[in-house]
């Protein structure tokens, strides 16, 4: 950096021959010659997009809609996403350890990471650099990790019904409470962790409702409860399975949804709109929604004697457009009387519950949120 200063030094003294330089770029050095502040959370250093902006020179050449931030810094694109841990370089994708975050409306930007990236970019330096008088360190309040359980089906839709007439709608609710129950128990004195509900009670939601309150929420993970009926009704269908999505679809106006969970993954958007957006959707959301889905899956095979059918991807609605990670568990076909008349018992029902909110706390300590 001895040249750099250097330069620096004749840049200051003939500042109308020379009023601009390009240097490679390195944004640790920058935050530390700028005095820019930095916002610690949990051990990760972040900078304020407009500090990030500011480095790059590219105060006025920016953009942002919804939570898609693009950069035209000289001839490069970059563009990332809040709550993503993808970058763009024009077309090269870069992996980001942390995502971008937004906190109380300020748009965090992990500053290793873009160090790392931005490395190979030259940045526009100029003399007209403004240290900032005082040199801060923030450490923000950690955003709360927002679960969002779905009890399937409500209201009007009944969803599946056993050959005895339990319906589905009133299983998957009942399970959701009873999870939500327990994860409150065991969650106990740990007020980071918020848990909702997309209805509380027997009423009908639809899918895009669902899917726009997980995104009103900001909701980390969104978590479906189901039971299965086979297409034939088949009295020997048998197994519970849980589904992650296969690709996440951004769109701001969300398709209308098909009358039931069955039909997903015929619900296809414009493409046109698709592809330009799916560059930047946010396949780590579908990594973790695999993973929340392993955890959920091995825990409800310790408690379940049905057979285990495994974790699959599959466009359900509710997974595909939900823009955080996200799973639909089957607990069990209802169309089978013997499952029906089990699920009819408040014990399967609670042991079922505790199964699928041990998959879910599993989860949370492998990504250390408790
Ligand atoms: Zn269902």
């Amino acid at each position: 950096m001895r040249i750099k200063k250097k330069i620096r030094a004749i840049v200051g003294l003939t500042i109308i021959f020379i009023p601009f330089f390009c240097f490679a770029l390195n944004i640790r050095e920058e935050i530390k010659e700028r005095k820019i502040p930095t916002y610690l959370i949990e051990n990760n250093s972040y900078i304020s997009l407009k500090s990030l902006l500011k480095i790059l020179g590219a105060e006025d050449s920016w953009g942002r809609v919804e939570d898609r931030i693009f950069i035209k810094h000289q001839d490069i694109e970059i563009k990332f996403k809040i709550n993503s841990t993808q970058v763009f370089l024009d077309k090269k994708v870069e992996y980001l350890g942390v995502p971008v975050k937004e906190v109380e409306g300020e748009i965090l930007i992990p500053v290793d990471d873009f160090d790392r990236i931005l490395s190979g970019v030259s940045v526009a330096s100029s003399v007209s650099k403004e240290p900032s008088s005082k040199e801060e360190t923030i450490v923000t309040k950690n955003k709360s990790f927002i679960i969002l359980i779905d009890p399937g089906h409500g209201g009007s839709d009944v969803g599946a019904t056993g050959y005895y007439g339990l319906k589905e709608k009133d299983v998957n609710l009942d399970i959701a409470k009873r999870m939500r129950e327990y994860l409150e128990k065991e969650l106990k004195g740990n007020t980071s962790v918020k848990i909702y509900m997309t209805r509380e009670e027997d009423v009908y939601v639809s899918l895009p409702e669902r899917v726009q309150m997980a995104k009103d929420i900001r909701a980390d993970v969104f978590f479906s409860i189901h039971t299965n009926s086979s297409l034939s009704r088949s009295p020997d269908a048998n197994g519970f399975e849980t589904y992650y999505p296969g690709v996440k679809e951004d769109l701001a106006f969300l398709p209308s949804s098909p009358p039931s969970e069955v039909l997903d993954e015929e619900v296809k958007g414009d493409t046109s709109l698709l592809n330009i957006l799916n560059d930047l959707n946010t396949t780590s959301a579908v990594d973790e929604s695999r993973i929340l889905a392993d955890f959920v899956q091995e825990r409800l095979a310790e408690r379940l004697l049905t057979p285990d059918r495994g974790t699959r991807r599959r466009g359900f609605y509710v997974l595909r457009y939900t823009p955080m990670p996200a799973i639909l568990t089957e607990i069990g076909f209802l169309c089978n009387p013997n499952v029906e008349l089990n699920l009819r018992d408040a014990e399967v029902r609670q042991a079922i519950a505790e199964a699928l909110a041990k998959g879910l706390l599993d989860y949370l300590k492998f990504r250390n949120v408790i």
